[in-house]
């Protein structure tokens, strides 16, 4: 069976402070689960967030990282870094980093190689904007964008790897892909996995639907046999919300 996992992706938001009381709330409130619970607090609270949650089963992951070892890199965050407080987990490729920052699937190709060479895991996002959707381009944009990130990949590195599909336009715009569409989706991912690599790595790799997914929705979506859980945008930040996704898997 493989890893199901619910990831919060804090993004931008939460002082120390608050980052403090929706920690202890969520450890207060965590429900009996299998699933890995996953947050990714912004880097500065990461420290805080790992010595709070140290007899916790919840993990925390960073948002981004750079490629690089270290070096002149002004305003950037390494993986020695990362490990170095405990943090053995980072989201790669998010939407945002794509649009907003301009990183592209080279850029993002390093930072896996980075990821992977370090005994990291990558939760690697990627998904089509609602043009290519509209255009019945999803399919093949997808499909660029793991060959382009993953495809150089050795084997054994996918041991490593999580994938996060999240179409653009669901992104924190309160649109949902339906069930249907994410399975049909990821059961492509794995498809397009199992031909370039083995039946075995794609049926191995958990892949999760991010995307607008709420409690009214989590459990229509998880319920899809090959959607392993969810990144959380929004609706991480709410504890109660939060708690009721992870109870939807
Ligand atoms: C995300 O940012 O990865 C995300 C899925 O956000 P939201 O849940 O808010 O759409």
């Amino acid at each position: 069976m493989r890893t199901q996992i619910v990831a919060g992706n804090w993004k931008m938001n939460k002082t120390l402070d608050e980052t403090e009381t929706l920690l202890s709330e969520l450890s207060a409130k965590l429900p009996n689960t299998e699933a890995q619970v996953i947050v990714a607090p912004t880097f500065v609270n990461l420290a805080l967030a790992k010595n709070s949650l140290e007899s916790s089963t919840i993990q925390v992951a960073a948002q981004n990282m750079h490629f690089a070892e270290n070096g002149a890199f002004t305003g950037e965050i390494s993986a020695e870094m990362l490990q170095n407080i405990g943090v053995d987990t980072v989201i790669l490729g998010h939407s945002e980093r794509r649009s907003h920052f301009g990183e592209e699937d080279d850029l993002l190709a390093k930072k896996v190689d980075t990821a992977i060479k370090k005994g990291m895991t990558a939760i690697i996002c990627f998904g089509e904007e609602l043009g290519d959707r509209k255009s019945g381009n999803h399919f093949s944009v997808v499909e660029r964008q793991l060959k382009n990130a993953l495809f150089h990949l050795e084997p054994k590195a996918w041991a490593q790897i999580v994938l996060a599909y999240e179409p653009v336009w669901a992104i924190g715009t309160g649109e949902t892909a339906s069930p249907e569409q994410a399975q049909e989706m990821h059961a492509f991912i794995r498809k397009t996995i199992a031909d370039a690599f083995t039946p075995s790595i794609a049926n191995t790799v958990p892949i999760l639907y991010g995307g607008s997914v709420k409690p009214a929705n989590a459990a229509d979506i998880f319920s899809k046999p090959d959607v392993d859980g969810g990144l959380i945008g929004g609706a991480s930040l709410k504890v109660d919300d939060f708690v009721a996704i992870i109870k939807a898997i």
